[in-house]
């Protein structure tokens, strides 16, 4: 049994192999997984737990709770590793729609991984969109459960608390120095949750008002998502140098609840990527990127795709 999304954050493996341990008491993150050695060693006090250099380090919480996962069989990911990588040029994307938020609520701010600025219908309002685990630091500082656990929560108790959001150039050398405008309120989307098992990720979904778009470039979303086989792009920072890149993939399995695909380049590993936009060969925003994995050497990434994006916004005028 693996667990192909999950690698374990003391030893690295990846995926892990045999039985998972989860936190749950820290945010949502690369940093929740060990393997069942390591967690063992974290019993023993032999391992730290979180990670010296994680946000979670910082939250002090005092009782970390593990899940204990058992995986999926091996063999049913074979399928994946024989779709074909279609030859297909990239699309051309502007500058200034993949963005850094940082989330705000009172005195409390927190740096949001990726989110991007789109536009649901021609020429309409943007919207800034994420996916909502990478709030996950706030919300857990603010004692709100948006898990899919919590049957009582409604979808208000989050964008009642957020009290601005400021957006800025993450391909900036110095980002923090270039800020490209403030996105807020956030929407009510009474279906989003964090803590979806991967990589059904349907209900991981942020959604904030754009204030004011002078610098922004919004994008698209398509009006379906991709099919299996099609090439879609991931834009993201280059491992390199602070610039947009599109990771190449192809989509190897598209249902209701997910989009999966593999990437291209086994070689260039897009790291902590949660928000970023997954885009079609005519640059139409197909999904949120919202968790990445590793199977046999071939890098594997999961969106929820733009059908179920969609769906979370009905309701709302744009
Ligand atoms: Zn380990
Ligand atoms: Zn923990």
């Amino acid at each position: 049994m693996i667990h192909v999304w999950n690698h374990c954050h003391n030893c690295n493996a990846a995926p892990i192999v045999g039985r998972r341990f989860h936190c749950e008491s820290c945010p949502d993150g690369p940093d929740n997984d060990l393997c069942e050695s390591c967690y063992e060693k974290f019993r023993e006090g032999k391992i730290i737990h979180p990670a010296e250099d994680s946000s979670a380090a910082l939250l002090e919480i005092k009782e970390h709770r593990f899940k204990v996962e058992e995986g999926k069989p091996e063999d049913q990911y074979e399928t994946w590793l024989s779709v074909g990588h279609p030859t297909v040029s990239a699309p051309r994307t502007p500058d200034y729609f993949v963005v850094r938020p940082i989330f705000s609520s009172q005195m409390d701010s927190v740096i949001g991984g990726y989110a991007f600025v789109a536009t649901v219908e021609k020429n309409g309002k943007p919207l800034m969109l994420t996916a909502l685990h990478v709030m996950d630091e706030l919300i857990k500082k603010k004692g709100i459960d948006c898990s899919e656990k919590n049957k009582n929560y409604t979808g208000r108790e989050l964008p009642a608390i957020i009290t601005h959001v400021d957006i800025y150039d993450i391909f900036a050398s110095n980002w923090m120095m270039t800020p490209v405008g403030s996105a807020g309120p956030m929407l009510v989307l009474p279906d989003a949750r964090t803590d979806g098992e991967e990589p059904y990720s349907d209900r991981d979904i942020a959604a904030f008002w754009i204030k004011d778009a002078s610098n922004l470039n919004p994008v698209p979303l398509a009006g379906q998502p991709p099919v299996k086989g099609a090439p879609v792009w991931q834009a993201a920072r280059s491992p390199k140098k602070p610039v947009q890149h599109l990771f190449k993939a192809v989509v190897v399995e598209s249902t209701d609840r997910t989009l999966v695909f593999k990437y291209e380049d086994p070689g260039e590993k897009a790291k902590y990527t949660s928000g970023s936009p997954v885009l079609n060969k005519n640059g139409e925003i197909v999904g949120i990127s919202v968790g990445g994995g590793e199977y046999k050497g071939t890098l594997l990434g999961h969106a929820n795709h733009v059908g179920n994006i969609r769906k979370h916004l009905t309701g709302n005028t744009f």
